[in-house]
């Protein structure tokens, strides 16, 4: 048990260290409002997901972000994109992070999660005990908002069906929203981020077969660079390792944040 506290110690310590922050603003005050929900068929042969072998929800991923999402322009953000961002990881990720959108670094890979916010992200999964390649990381829109600006309404509504979809083929035990868009949109909810992280939720039926996933909110990256205090660091620390009990995550027979 102690060497169960010291490893959680030294993990809380990792996220701990990083002490740069990010310019710019997260979080909004104001209330985001819900997307208007899709419930429309999943992509071509997604009827079984369950059933589908780790290739086979590879391919499903590979086509929907290169035949649908690369050339999508349903909505303005993508007269300002330099590449789509997708999302990337394991197509049959049990855990899988869904951010609010791409940010400059991301614009100018095409990968989610790859600034300061995303070396964050990096290090708590590894924290976790996991690496990026273990879990799936996306975002609620996929081209980025000119000046890291929140989101608007009518454009995660018109991104919507590309996220329920990844997740349609994904079908993961454990969500976790990051910060308030993602929270509030995925749970069909006005309540904040303050209020609901750190507390289980399950996926409303957003569409066939994603209804009652287990869904952690809690804050995104972004917003514990800004707040860079031992509080915010330990309720983010906190909802994480409520989700490694839940997955099964065992942290003594983890390495650290970085394998220091
Ligand atoms: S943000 Fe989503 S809906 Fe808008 S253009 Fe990009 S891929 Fe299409």
């Amino acid at each position: 048990m102690n060497e169960d506290a010291d490893q959680l110690a030294r993990a809380a310590r990792q996220l701990i260290d990083t002490d740069d922050l990010l310019g710019g603003g997260f979080l909004p005050a104001e209330h985001h409002p819900l997307p208007e929900v899709q419930t429309s068929a999943p992509a071509a042969g997604a009827e079984a997901p369950a059933e589908m072998t780790p290739a086979q929800k590879a391919a499903m991923l590979k086509a929907l972000d290169e035949e649908e999402v690369r050339t999508c322009t349903l909505c303005g953000l993508h007269r300002t994109r330099t590449h789509t961002v997708f999302g990337e990881g394991d197509p049959s990720a049990a855990l899988v992070f869904v951010g609010e959108g791409p940010g400059a670094d991301e614009d100018a890979t095409g990968r989610p999660f790859v600034g300061r916010a995303g070396e964050l992200l990096t290090k708590m999964i590894e924290a976790m005990g996991l690496t990026r390649q273990d879990v799936f990381i996306c975002n609620m829109v996929k081209c980025r908002p000119p000046g890291n600006r929140t989101p608007a309404p009518d454009e995660i509504a018109a991104c919507w069906s590309y996220l329920i979809r990844q997740l349609q083929i994904i079908r993961p035990k454990v969500l976790v929203t990051l910060g308030n868009p993602s929270t509030q949109g995925l749970l069909n909810t006005r309540v904040g981020i303050t209020r609901l992280r750190g507390q289980w939720q399950k996926l409303p039926e957003l569409a066939p077969g994603l209804g009652g996933i287990d869904v952690m909110p809690t804050f995104h990256p972004s917003y514990v660079l800004r707040q860079y205090t031992p509080d915010v660091r330990g309720k983010v620390w906190s909802d994480l390792q409520a989700v490694m009990k839940h997955l099964g995550l065992a942290p003594a027979a983890r390495k650290g944040a970085t394998g220091r």
